[in-house]
């Protein structure tokens, strides 16, 4: 199993940032309980800060009026799969669709029937050959993390030491390519009866996303897109190898 230290090490430089660069990124949205997502965004307005969202074609269907929200804010739109299925067992045809579908709803969320995601990031960050051979086929730039947070393993209560972490990383490495949940899409491995303290609450995010920035703009770093590094020439793929 790869350790938390091991992820922790990552060089940002290996997400094809240079330092100073930080990129946030959201996944398995939109999600509207608590207002996780709307709130979200309304952070990012705040600080005028761009961020990538990986959005699941099943939550853009049901909430489509936040896609095109992030889409006309300038956030960038990556392209998570229909279902939010494991890819460990997908086929090359069954992968390929879940991209298609996904795609397909962002254009219908949008109103721009020919829209295709230029990014995408496979569920649970796990690439396989299929992965590999669909993105490729597709002409699409897979949206790598230097830094894995474990953030959907806490809720409200227990959510400190994660964002802590976040921002003395961030600091240390001065930058990186970083991840949040908005969306509750990883099963819990205990379940919850108590919604205060569920795994499945990320209610926090947005406070979270608020703190975060104010502390990394601080300490002088500032916010990126994926793809608008001032390196724009690294080849992502070569580079997480
Ligand atoms: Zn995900």
């Amino acid at each position: 199993m790869l350790s938390l230290i091991t992820i922790m090490r990552k060089n940002p430089r290996k997400a094809g940032l240079i330092p100073g660069e930080v990129v946030l990124t959201f996944d398995d949205g939109p999600n509207l309980k608590d207002n996780v997502t709307p709130r979200l965004l309304d952070v990012l307005d705040q600080h005028s800060v761009k961020a990538g969202f990986c959005v699941v074609g099943e939550q853009v269907h049901q909430h489509p009026d936040v896609v095109s929200r992030m889409y006309d804010s300038g956030h960038l739109l990556i392209n998570h799969t229909q279902r939010h299925e494991h890819p460990f067992r997908q086929s090359y045809e069954t992968l390929l669709n879940e991209i298609l579908e996904c795609d397909q709803e962002i254009a219908a969320a949008l109103g721009i029937p020919d829209y295709r995601s230029e990014f995408f990031r496979a569920p649970f960050g796990i690439v396989t050959f299929a992965v590999r051979r669909v993105t490729r086929n597709l002409k699409m730039t897979p949206v790598l993390l230097s830094h894995y947070g474990w953030d959907t393993r806490v809720g409200p209560h227990n959510c400190q030491p994660i964002v802590d972490l976040l921002i003395q990383n961030a600091k240390r490495h001065q930058g990186g390519m970083f991840v949040f949940h908005d969306g509750s899409l990883v099963p819990p491995k205990v379940l919850e009866d108590d919604w205060r303290k569920s795994v499945e609450n990320r209610s926090w995010v947005p406070d979270a996303v608020d703190e975060v920035i104010t502390e990394l703009k601080k300490h002088g770093l500032h916010f990126v897109l994926p793809g608008q590094s001032a390196v724009q020439s690294v080849d992502v793929m070569k580079a997480a190898a």
